[in-house]
């Protein structure tokens, strides 16, 4: 008798089931324990995968998508990767509308999984028929039998997540999480993940993190949109200049801001003392913790985890490259150790 191989029938089955490794060093200092959800762990290597996989599959049960549809988005980032690798498993044609402002590395990797991707110019406003935005608008309407993700505007992205995220963490933690940490793009990985655990614990506490530039946390405590609190930063997927609807403000019982420099060396500090090679957002949450450790947040019963969404392999040529770190003034007097050991 032929025996059964042992093997996934292909690569989306092993979406979602990310691992929750214990902080050994990092949070040393601090009262409680802290859990990594650790993202990199999806095939696609962040959590977006698990966003693409739901909203397609809702699609389909809903009798949107047959094969050979097109799938539209407007992002190089990890949204756009998975996009592109779940459409290839599905045999969806995936179409990308992306700024002008993205890497050729980034390009070139959605293009390398397929994907169609339109560059559109950085520097116009978002009505403007040339802006990503209104391509991908347009293209969804000449498109017969085309799905628009739109993942800031779409409850599905909060969906995937209170539907695999949350569950998994409750199970993980025995339900005995006293605290989630995570970043606040979109919004849906903490709305949904939130949604899920208030059901099971109103009394855990919801800690999202926000960027300096952007107007999630204001819009939290006042429901005021405040254009005055937006200016350029450079985290990328984490903060907003609009409002998304994905953002479910009410599951969320207190925003952190955090800074691109003090993110940047947090990251690199995961990385070498705990040996987990994370992006630049999981050093923005893991120094929200910090910020949050020093007003008094945890005591030793805490049991907190953070969301880590991605994999530090993306921005070699940013956080990672010391010569960037440098040309953003990120090496002052307090790292200077780091700045003296750069040579070029
Ligand atoms: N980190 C990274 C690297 C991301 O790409 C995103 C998504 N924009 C987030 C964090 C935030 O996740 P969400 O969009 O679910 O709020």
């Amino acid at each position: 008798m032929e025996k059964k191989i042992d093997a996934y029938n292909n690569i989306l089955e092993l979406i979602g089931n990310t691992p929750l490794i214990k902080l050994n060093t990092i949070t040393k200092e601090i009262p409680g324990d802290f859990y990594a959800k650790v993202e990199a762990f999806n095939p696609g290597h962040s959590t977006k995968d698990r966003i693409a996989l739901h909203i397609l599959e809702e699609a389909e049960r809903a009798g949107i998508l047959k094969p050979g549809d097109t799938i539209i988005e407007t992002t190089s980032g990890n949204t756009g990767f998975s996009i592109a690798m779940v459409s290839i498993i599905k045999g969806y044609e995936c179409v990308l509308a992306v700024s002008s402002k993205s890497s050729k590395d980034k390009i070139d990797m959605l293009r390398s999984m397929g994907a169609k991707v339109f560059v559109c110019p950085a520097h116009v406003s978002a009505d403007d028929p040339r802006s990503y935005y209104q391509v991908a608008k347009r293209m969804h309407e000449e498109i017969k039998g085309s799905v628009y993700i739109n993942q800031y505007f779409n409850e599905l992205n909060i969906n995937a997540h209170f539907v695999t995220t949350g569950p998994e963490i409750w199970e993980q933690t025995k339900g005995q999480i006293t605290h989630l940490v995570a970043c606040s793009g979109t919004g849906g990985t903490i709305s949904g993940t939130a949604k899920f655990l208030k059901e099971q614990n109103p009394n855990i506490r919801i800690l999202g993190v926000d960027a300096f530039g952007s107007v999630l946390k204001k819009y939290h405590e006042t429901r005021e949109f405040d254009s005055n609190e937006i200016y350029p930063y450079r985290i990328e997927g984490l903060g907003k200049n609009l409002i998304p609807t994905a953002t479910d403000f009410d599951m969320i019982d207190k925003f952190t801001k955090v800074s691109d420099e003090e993110s940047a060396h947090t990251a690199r500090e995961i990385s070498k003392t705990e040996g987990i090679f994370v992006g630049y957002t999981s050093g923005a949450a893991m120094q929200a913790v910090k910020q949050l450790a020093a007003e008094g947040e945890f005591d030793e019963n805490s049991k907190v985890v953070v969301i880590f969404p991605d994999h530090g392999s993306r921005y070699m040529s940013k956080i990672y490259c010391d010569h960037w770190m440098n040309e953003q003034g990120f090496y002052d007097s307090k790292h200077s150790e780091a700045a003296q050991k750069i040579e070029y």
